[in-house]
């Protein structure tokens, strides 16, 4: 992802607004999965739309609070780890 872009939008719209439309896009993103879980909607595209939107913002979160190299990659292991050793137990 091209952080210069990001910077940019943050830059021109402020910390505060992107963090709210960040709050937004998840929001979006649940919205049309809901429909798809609750529903059985056929909304594919705008499931991927969604989460475009969604990464593209939590990219902007990342950079407003400073999240970068290690501490992100760090945290998403953990939490994977995590995730396998529940399974792992579900298991037995
Ligand atoms: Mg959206």
């Amino acid at each position: 992802m091209n952080d210069e872009v990001l910077n940019k939008a943050i830059k021109k719209y402020g910390e505060t607004h992107q963090i709210l439309v960040a709050i937004e896009e998840m929001q979006e993103l649940s919205k049309e999965l809901l429909k798809y879980a609750n529903r059985g909607a056929n909304n594919r595209d705008e499931i991927i739309k969604e989460l475009a939107d969604c990464y593209i913002t939590l990219q902007q979160i990342r950079i407003i609070f400073d999240f970068n190299g290690i501490f992100t990659n760090e945290a998403i292991y953990n939490k994977l780890k995590r995730l396998e050793k529940r399974m792992n137990e579900e298991k037995k």
